[in-house]
């Protein structure tokens, strides 16, 4: 039987969509469980089909919620709560987010009423909404929830509570805590829904890391140097890259010692930090595959700074180009590629010049593209240890480098130590 007959098979025995079930057991396949236990845990998915047609609740624990469940009944415990305000439909309405737990797994909720929710509470949540967000089941608290506070705590192996590290928040957490100091702060003015606004936008580091951040609501206590708690902050993603963001519901408590924060950046594998979505700040250690087109000495639009071809820039047309040096370096180390992009002050100490020198060396050769050359005879084909913030989207994988410098190891005494490997 094809994987498409059994996907059919076991729809129509579960009363459910044929392509979803096709599709969830593609997946599970593709990681290599067996078909009879893909089936199984599809049956469990799909609730065996007894109740999963009527709008009666249905007891359930959270690792058995399916996105095709209408309405459950659960006892949870309550892993975080967060306050928010939204607009909706012309109104602003707090909402209250986070993660509840049992012993079989965690699952997100919104509360749209004030249920007086605290974190570490046990609770039976009566007839709440399933729906879903990212292709997994969430829940929904309304005005036909009831909610029962149990006296037995239920144990669960989760955190309690919204405390992370840095290096541990990922979009779309919610009632997160961090401690952290502010590293750079800058007051902005923006056209926000209500009008102009003042904001706050910087840097926040601790031993795991650093993070961009938004205050909407300006805490006087956020400003550079500044140690503080952040509690009930919300992360966002910014180009791949995890933003902290601080609410008028946020609560900022300013800390006497310094908090203290981690002078280098983690490193990875480059298919490992692409695949994660983007870093603020990553080391990547690889060979210099190739210098991409577009590097050396190029010319930028003097109104919005993108590279100006033959004169034109894409958004302000025949432009007088400014000079600058730049260089785009595809990184490879065997597990992944990116492209290393150099600004002005590295490109100058890779190239060994400035711009006046590359625009004589140029007008010599009375071809731009010595400079790129030379660039590519300089690094190409050998390894780089490049730090800087990563991202990942449509215009591919880049990682704009803070700083690029040849890697300690000697390729050399590699060869020799691959060489006697082989010898034994
Ligand atoms: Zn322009």
């Amino acid at each position: 039987m094809s994987l498409e007959d059994e996907a059919e098979a076991l729809a129509s025995d579960l009363g459910v969509d044929k392509q979803e079930v096709l599709e969830d057991l593609e997946k599970l396949t593709s990681y290599s469980v067996p078909l009879e236990e893909a089936k199984g845990s599809l049956r469990r998915k799909y609730g065996d089909g007894s109740a999963s047609s009527g709008n009666e609740p249905t007891t359930k624990e959270i690792a058995d919620i399916g996105t095709d469940d209408g309405n459950v009944t659960v006892t949870a415990r309550v892993l975080t709560v967060g306050k928010r305000s939204i607009r909706y439909q012309g109104d602003d309405q707090t909402i209250y987010e986070g993660e509840l737990a049992d012993e079989t797994g965690r699952i997100s909720y919104t509360a749209w009423e004030e249920f007086g929710l605290s974190v570490g509470d046990t609770v039976t949540v009566g007839n709440a909404g399933v729906r879903e967000w990212d292709g997994r089941p969430e829940l929904n608290l309304g005005q036909s929830t009831t909610l029962v506070f149990e006296d037995d705590t239920l144990d669960v192996e989760y955190g309690v509570g919204g405390d992370r590290t840095l290096d541990a928040l990922e979009p779309g957490d919610r009632g997160r805590n961090v401690v952290v100091r502010v590293l750079e702060c800058e007051r902005k003015t923006i056209d926000g829904r209500d009008g102009e606004t003042e904001i706050l936008s910087g840097v926040l580091g601790d031993e795991t890391g650093k993070l961009p951040f938004t205050d909407w609501d300006p805490h006087s206590e956020i400003e550079a140097g500044a140690s503080v708690r952040l509690e009930n902050v919300s992360i966002r993603e910014f180009r791949g890259v995890p933003s902290v963001n601080v609410s008028e519901f946020s609560s900022v408590i300013a800390l006497q010692e310094d908090v203290a924060v981690s002078e280098s950046a983690p490193e990875l594998p480059i298919g490992d930090a692409v695949s994660s979505g983007g870093a603020y700040d990553v080391t990547l250690v690889g060979n210099v595959i190739e210098v991409r087109d577009g590097s050396g000495l190029i010319e930028r639009c003097p109104e919005c700074g993108r590279v100006v071809q033959n004169g034109q820039c894409r958004s302000h047309g025949a432009v007088e180009g400014e000079d600058d040096l730049r260089v785009k370096a595809i990184l490879d180390d065997g597990t992944g590629t990116v492209t290393a992009v150099l600004g002005h002050d590295l490109t100058e100490e890779v190239y060994g010049g400035g711009i006046e020198t590359a625009k004589e060396h140029a007008r010599d050769a009375m071809d731009k593209e010595v400079v790129a050359d030379e660039i590519r005879e300089q690094i190409v084909g050998r390894e780089y240890r490049v730090r800087g913030q990563l991202s990942v989207d449509e215009y591919g994988a880049n990682l704009n480098a803070t700083s690029f410098e040849e890697s300690d190891e000697d390729p050399s005494e590699r060869a020799k130590a691959a060489l006697a490997e082989v010898d034994t």
